[in-house]
């Protein structure tokens, strides 16, 4: 039969996903560890609506963004569109809520996005991000202390493989002008140094009159580390030298006193260039090959867009689903959701008491279920174990005349009696 024949109309959107209870376990025990470490860096959480008026989306990335997008005109007229990330919704409510809010404001998040992006691995049409903005500072220990944020979240949920790269805006700009090419061509250039396609950026460059020599001169400019070398060669821009000066100091804290051990300057980061403005930054986890970027930020500048009173602004995305992906592949040891008790009435006799033993339990704050199907003390036992419960509780007409309750430990199989009162104490060990 054919495929598409089989294929039923409730089958889920293209590039979603459901994720069962032992994917969200996993998900909800990375998320926790993340929101752990922005907490442990001083920042609040904040939650804004998952769709926006279309506008907050266009303004600044002009209409083509449109095509990357979910976008509809709800029942009232208004257009709308579901949010592709969640810097420009933080920063409008920042307007409408925060301004005057104690500076510096840390503010992080973690939400749904959708974008029309072809699916692949990796690549999805709704995915999440967790991600943070910083307003009211650019110090360059403000800088330093958002990049770290972002290497140590990547670090503390388990990563091993990961590597920073970190570029300036500003710089690559003062790269461009020493090219002399229209701001059209610049456009075309983008994408090949995004995807660092040297060779197609060198012919592009010879296309566009750029003579050999200061196409390759250009090249190495995008991938060298040196920044001495970068420095001699965007001479001629005073505040293109005045980055990259900031630049050394950002690298020297990050290694010297928040322990990144090996930062890598990379000037080919171009992250549109529309958005962001002096220094930007990337995580990538090499493990996950063509979609191995894991974290994406910078300085950018929104609030005055949006007709804030401008303040500095940067901040980070970190993808969570790719994030995921990494650790999985990198063969991380997930800690497996587990049942503290699993209550087994043996006869139908001893079901108010094992209802009681589980509420009592619940109550003593333990993770507690119980055989609602009345089967057979062997058949139930099974089961706790395929819900990997630390122990049974087991009551029969013995434990009923007796007053307790066999305790098993599922790992060893060993039991006891006691009463119901004593069950957490022994349990928490
Ligand atoms: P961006 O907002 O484009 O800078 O993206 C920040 C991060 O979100 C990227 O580094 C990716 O890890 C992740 N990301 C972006 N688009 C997608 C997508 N379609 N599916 C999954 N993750 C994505």
């Amino acid at each position: 039969m054919a495929r598409w024949f089989q294929r039923s109309v409730y089958q889920i959107p293209r590039g979603t996903r459901d994720f069962v209870p032992e994917e969200m376990w996993k998900r909800r025990f990375v998320q926790r560890g993340i929101e752990e470490t922005f907490r442990g860096f001083g920042y609040g959480e904040i939650q804004t609506p998952s769709f926006e008026t279309l506008e907050l989306f266009t303004a600044k990335s002009g209409a083509s963004i449109i095509d990357e997008l979910y976008n509809f005109v709800d029942k009232g007229g208004r257009e709308l569109a579901l949010r592709p990330e969640l810097t420009a919704p933080v920063i409008r409510c920042y307007i409408e809520r925060l301004q005057m809010a104690p500076k510096p404001l840390k503010l992080f998040y973690f939400g749904n996005c959708f974008r029309y992006d072809r699916p692949q691995k990796g690549r999805y049409r709704e995915f999440w991000q967790a991600g943070c903005e910083l307003l009211g500072t650019d110090s360059p220990e403000a800088h330093a202390e958002l990049i770290a944020l972002a290497f140590t979240i990547l670090r503390h949920i388990g990563l091993r493989d990961i590597v920073l790269n970190i570029g300036n805006l500003t710089v690559i700009q003062a790269m461009f002008e020493r090219l002399r090419v229209t701001d059209a061509v610049k456009k075309d250039l983008l994408p090949f140094i995004d995807k660092s396609q040297f060779e197609d950026l060198f012919s592009a460059l010879r296309v566009n009159d750029v003579s050999p020599q200061e196409a390759e001169a250009f090249l190495e400019m995008l991938q060298t580390p040196d920044l001495e070398k970068i420095t001699a060669y965007v001479s001629r821009s005073k505040q293109a030298v005045a980055e990259l000066e900031r630049l050394r100091g950002v690298l020297t804290l990050l290694k010297e006193s928040f322990g990144i051990p090996d930062p890598r300057v990379k000037m080919g980061i171009v992250r549109g260039l529309d958005y962001y403005k002096g220094l930007v930054f990337e995580i990538e986890a090499p493990v996950l090959g063509a979609e191995k970027q894991l974290c994406g930020g910078g300085d950018y500048e929104l609030v005055s867009l949006f007709g804030g009173t401008l303040v500095p602004q940067a901040g980070f995305a970190i993808g969570f689903d790719r994030a995921l992906l990494a650790l999985e592949t990198e063969g991380y040891a997930f800690p497996e959701a587990s049942l503290d008790v699993f209550v087994v009435p043996v006869s139908e006799a001893a079901m108010g008491a094992a209802l009681s033993a589980a509420t009592q339990l619940r109550f003593q704050g333990l993770s507690v279920d119980l055989d609602l199907v009345r089967r057979g003390i062997g058949k139930a036992l099974k089961y706790a174990a395929a819900q990997h419960a630390r122990f049974a509780v087991i009551i029969g007409p013995k434990e009923l005349e007796d007053r307790v309750v066999t305790l098993r430990n599922m790992t060893d199989g060993s039991q006891s009696t006691c009463p119901v009162t004593e069950l957490a104490v022994r349990i928490r060990g």
